[in-house]
């Protein structure tokens, strides 16, 4: 006999909305998360804006999160232009439809992480271990067992870790993960700025460094700046004055002067692919099997597939009355999460190296990549479907 059914490690966004996607299973479930309630209750700001496709925006809808958002908490996301260093070349993705969120939905990350706790708030059946790390994890045929930081110990069927990219969980299941650490840091920044940035955002690959504006609500956006991790320190250090005229300068004041209206938030770049996604009576979801990096936009949402995809596979066994973590279903969700995130997983590492490397040959070809691409309306339709998943 076990306490719970599926043990869930990490209360993010990928775990909470993995745990709601269970709702009326009739399963009982345990999500361990490492902070206080009050601060899953209500996160902080960390800077991030979430881009999220239509498809993510449609199962946060099915998880009864969307709603819970506050709509002045919503930018639509009309089209995304790519430059690079001074040519006044750019790369247009969403240009040619019609709408405004065209592309999708900018949302903070805190607020994500709200809106699904409320979702999982007084769920049946789930009993959330807030302020608990895992400190012990043991799998068999039969169980799975975590050990919490209080002493405590649970048993369950299934566990399944979202304990983020560098997951002590995965490593504790004996999971290698191919973690490339790029030596970079990317600050994210809110402005507010005098022009219109008419909810197109833009990325700027420029000489040593990226600029990227992601546009909020009114004359407001995110300042995402991507530096070497020392370079990166001295910028983020300094007072909002010289901050904005650092931002200003660097976006060559396209948007007028600009002013932060937060304080900047520093995340060093690391990409991480699980070697595998399951284990015995074990998976991994969100950043724990993939961790994407910002610059394509789409580590959430490939945590909202993922979990979906698992939790769809758990509730057709459940309601059968079949085992709910048995070799083949774990195997199941792993090959279908494989193949929906390693080709994007794949290009973005190759796209990461042509825009960090400052050497000619690297200049010239991601000159001549932008270039192909626009004349290549089955590259932009392709890259444009992907961002949109409807
Ligand atoms: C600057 C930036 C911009 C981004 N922009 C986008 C975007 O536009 N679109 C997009 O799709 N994605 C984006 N992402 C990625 C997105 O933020 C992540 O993919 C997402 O937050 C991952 O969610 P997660 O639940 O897997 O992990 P996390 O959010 O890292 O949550 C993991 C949770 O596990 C808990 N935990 C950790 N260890 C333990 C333990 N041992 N025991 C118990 N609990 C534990 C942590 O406290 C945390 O709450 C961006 C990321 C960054 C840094």
């Amino acid at each position: 006999m076990v306490d719970y059914d599926v043990i869930v490690v990490g209360g993010g966004p990928a775990g909470l909305a993995f745990a709601r996607s269970l709702a009326g299973s009739g399963l009982r479930l345990a999500v361990v998360e490492r902070q206080p309630l009050d601060a899953l209750a209500d996160p902080v700001p960390d800077g991030r804006e979430i881009a999220l496709t239509h498809r993510s925006v449609a199962t946060l809808e099915a998880l009864d999160a969307w709603a819970r958002l506050d709509p002045a908490d919503v930018a639509p996301l009309r089209a995304a232009r790519v430059f690079n260093g001074s040519s006044r070349f750019a790369l247009t993705f969403g240009g040619t439809m019609s709408g405004d969120d065209r592309l999708g939905q900018l949302v903070p990350n805190h607020r994500i992480r709200r809106a699904l706790f409320q979702a999982v708030e007084g769920q049946d059946g789930l009993t959330l271990f807030a302020g608990s790390t895992v400190t012990e994890v043991r799998t068999d045929r039969r169980r799975a067992e975590v050990a919490l930081s209080d002493g405590r110990s649970l048993t369950a069927r299934l566990l399944v870790a979202s304990d983020s990219r560098l997951s002590d969980v995965r490593d504790r299941l004996g999971i290698k993960a191919e973690i490339n650490r790029l030596g970079q840091s990317m600050m994210v920044c809110r402005v507010v700025h005098e022009g219109d940035h008419g909810g197109v955002a833009t990325e700027w690959f420029d000489h040593g460094h990226t600029i990227a504006m992601l546009p909020l609500n009114g004359r407001m956006s995110s300042a995402v700046l991507t530096l070497p991790a020392a370079a990166m320190q001295r910028i983020a250090a300094l007072a909002p004055e010289a901050l904005g005229a650092e931002i200003t300068r660097r976006y060559h004041g396209r948007l007028g002067t600009m002013t932060p209206v937060e304080a900047p938030h520093v995340y060093p770049l690391v990409m991480t692919y699980a070697d595998h996604f399951a284990a015995t009576r074990a998976a991994l979801i969100g950043d724990t099997a993939v961790g994407m990096h910002p610059v394509t936009a789409h580590g959430f949402n490939f945590g909202l597939q993922g979990q979906a995809t698992l939790a769809r596979l758990v509730r057709e066994a459940a309601a059968k009355g079949r085992d709910i973590a048995a070799p083949l279903l774990l195997r199941r969700y792993e090959m279908t999460h494989r193949l929906a995130t390693r080709p994007l997983y794949t290009a973005t590492k190759l796209l990461v190296r042509l825009y960090t490397d400052e050497r000619p040959p690297f200049a010239i070809a991601r000159h001549a990549a932008l270039r192909a691409a626009a004349h290549l309306p089955l590259v932009r339709g392709t890259v444009t479907r992907l961002l949109m998943q409807h």
